[in-house]
């Protein structure tokens, strides 16, 4: 018998593990900003050529590399930023995967000059998708420049799939803000087809935030300042009268990182809920400063989700200081915010209990336990779930299995050496490095769905339909107003719904995974979930749409799940930008540290 089984060779690896990290220009930018800012630089300076597809270039005064670093900079797994597995814990900086330039390099042509500075000669290196082109010395300046050329150049199929240049570019300066928000003591600049975009000297936040959206913005920014032993805040937000409807202003930064966090975002727009217009977003640019043995920043590829140890206190400790501003700001519009240093009023105020959502701390709720309200209302799982993926751009489709199982085949599981374990139907079990990892099904669904169908409607994909036997319902009015809100877009998701007036609605075609729904229920529910999204201010219209849709349309609990579903549905979930939260903002992923276990066995 023939062995089947080879070590795939590394650049083959690179390209797999590159497509996590990489996944288009500004994903370049953003690690080598990272990097810059890693490297103590001072200036960064970023040259972009058609939105990166061609030329994405970061130079940087910072410290530079020696020959062999250069060299061993874009092997898997080199970094100068861990040594050991404690460093882990206690490491300030965040690209410490060593994975960013050996991805670049895998899917790109790179050439790289470097300097430190007590050297004389630099280093120059060229490397085509991971093989080394050459390498020599060279006269270059202090710190490092490094030029990816034309991304994606093997792999077609990827590069297919970048979009048009406006809408990279749009990725770009996203990324570059993120940075230059972030780190407002480097100074930064942009420049797109020899057009400069930003030329951003080292300032204060406040300035910071005036040179990227304005002067205007100045006068509307109201401080945060809280100090506690958890966690220190700083920051901006913008006061009400500055909400858009759309999303764009919202800034977490944690020690000097960007973020995204669903659930901390709720503690401001809630805090922000009695003075806001309905519908609005507000700005804000907040930073946190946090030990960092009390985040864990490696859950994600990217790094823009971070798991703080103490969420719910940050999250109570961040809403009351949103909202001391807020009431300061209230009280006393004539007190003149444009200074830095106003005076600090206790985070905390006795008068008001303040409580994060209740949902997040039942890890059981379940908004569709009446069967009533149930997605899938029959209580038997529909079928060909794993279809939702099909036709949907970013995620892949299952090919594994040709039928869901209304017989779980928990036993062929076991029988392979189980990975994910499925408890209650309800919970999917897997270790990880750090311990055991609980992801709650349904909300993990949720997430998945919610991003492909936000992007599916921003990126204007239509989903194909399938011809149903069209089916007339009958809908009391508001509702039948709110569906016909949706129409356009549930369109573009691949819903044929025709009005038929006085309430009457032919729905004639839906996207393939839900051909086996029933569509009563299922747009109940869906108008059910639209309406509670519609409370909720932060979310925009295309979110709200895919939010509820998202909310109707994931696997429900008590469907059991085999290997192959959980292993895509784990992979998918942290393919996602924001795996940790649904977009309502609950927990869709629980870690039990494995010294949290050990104790229990003392
Ligand atoms: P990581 O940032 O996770 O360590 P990267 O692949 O992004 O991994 O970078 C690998 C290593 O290359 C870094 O640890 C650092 O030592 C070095 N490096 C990368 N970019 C720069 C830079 N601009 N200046 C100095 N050193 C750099
Ligand atoms: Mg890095």
């Amino acid at each position: 018998m023939t062995d089947i089984i080879r070590l795939l060779p590394d650049s083959v690896a690179n390209q797999i593990a590159a497509g996590e990290v990489i996944q288009r220009p500004a994903s370049v930018v953003k690690e080598l900003v990272e990097n810059s800012i890693d490297a103590g630089a001072t200036e960064i300076k970023v040259v972009v050529r058609d939105a990166g597809k061609t030329l994405v270039q970061v130079i940087d005064n910072g410290s530079g590399m020696t020959e062999t670093d250069a060299r061993m900079a874009f092997e898997r797994h080199a970094t100068s930023k861990i040594n050991s597995a404690d460093d882990l814990f206690s490491i300030r900086t965040m690209g410490f995967r060593g994975e960013a330039l050996a991805s670049i390099a895998a899917v790109a042509q790179v050439e790289a000059k470097t300097r430190r500075p007590d050297n004389e000669i630099g280093t120059f290196l060229e490397i085509h998708g991971s093989e080394v082109i050459s390498q020599e010395p060279v006269a270059c300046s202090a710190g490092t420049q490094i030029s990816v050329k034309n991304l994606f150049y093997n792999i077609p199929a990827r590069r297919r799939f970048l979009k048009t240049d406006s809408t990279e570019l749009k990725h770009i300066i996203s990324e570059f803000q993120r940075a230059a928000l972030a780190c407002p003591s480097v100074a930064f600049s942009l420049i797109h087809n020899q057009t400069e975009i930003y030329q951003l000297p080292e300032a204060p936040l406040r300035q910071r935030i005036a040179h990227i959206f304005g002067k205007g913005m100045n006068q509307h920014l109201i401080p945060l300042d809280a100090e506690t032993s958890i966690v220190k805040i700083s920051g901006f937000i913008g006061k009400p009268e500055m909400a858009k409807k759309t999303a764009g202003e919202q800034f977490f930064f944690v020690n000097h990182r960007f973020m995204r966090h669903a659930y901390f975002h709720k503690a401001v727009t809630e805090a922000f809920e009695p003075v806001l217009p309905a519908d609005s977003l507000p700005s804000y640019f907040i930073c946190f400063d946090i030990l960092p043995d009390h985040i864990d920043v490696n859950i994600h590829p990217t790094k823009t989700e971070i798991k703080f140890e103490e969420e719910r206190a940050v999250w109570q400790i961040l809403h009351a200081t949103v909202r001391e501003a807020l009431g300061r700001f209230n009280i006393t519009p004539s007190l003149d915010f444009d200074r830095e240093g106003v005076p600090e009023i206790p985070p905390l105020g006795k008068t008001q209990e303040i409580k994060p959502p209740q949902i997040d701390i039942d890890a059981g709720y379940n908004p569709f336990s009446s069967p009533g309200s149930s997605p899938f209302h029959t209580g038997r799982p529909p079928a060909g779930w794993e279809s939702l993926y099909e036709g949907l751009s970013p995620q892949p489709s299952l090919h594994d299995r040709t039928h869901a199982g209304e017989e779980a085949s928990s036993g062929e599981a076991e029988s392979r050496g189980t990975q994910f374990y499925q408890f209650k139907n309800r919970y999917i079990f897997t270790p990880v490095k750090s311990g055991l990892m609980i992801i709650d099904q349904k909300r993990a669904h949720e997430r998945i769905l919610y991003e492909t169908f936000l992007n599916n409607l921003e990126q204007s994909v239509q989903i194909s339909q399938k011809n149903l036997f069209p089916v007339t319902l009958e809908l009391e009015a508001g509702d039948h107003a709110l569906l016909m809100e949706m129409h356009e877009s549930l369109k573009r998701l691949g819903f044929e719904i025709r009005n038929l007036g006085h309430g009457n609605i032919l729905v004639e075609g839906v996207p393939e995974y839900a051909r086996h729904v029933d569509l009563k229920p299922f747009i109940e529910n869906l108008l059910e979930s639209y309406k509670s999204t519609g409370r909720n201010t932060e979310a925009g219209p295309y979110e709200k749409i895919a939010r509820s849709l998202a909310i109707a349309s994931a696997i429900p609990y008590g469907k059991p799940l085999t290997q192959e579903e959980m292993q895509h549905l784990v992979d998918s979930l942290f393919a996602c930008q924001s795996p940790n939260h649904t977009p309502g903002g609950k927990t869709i992923v629980f870690i039990l540290p494995v010294n949290e276990m050990e104790k229990w066995f003392r």
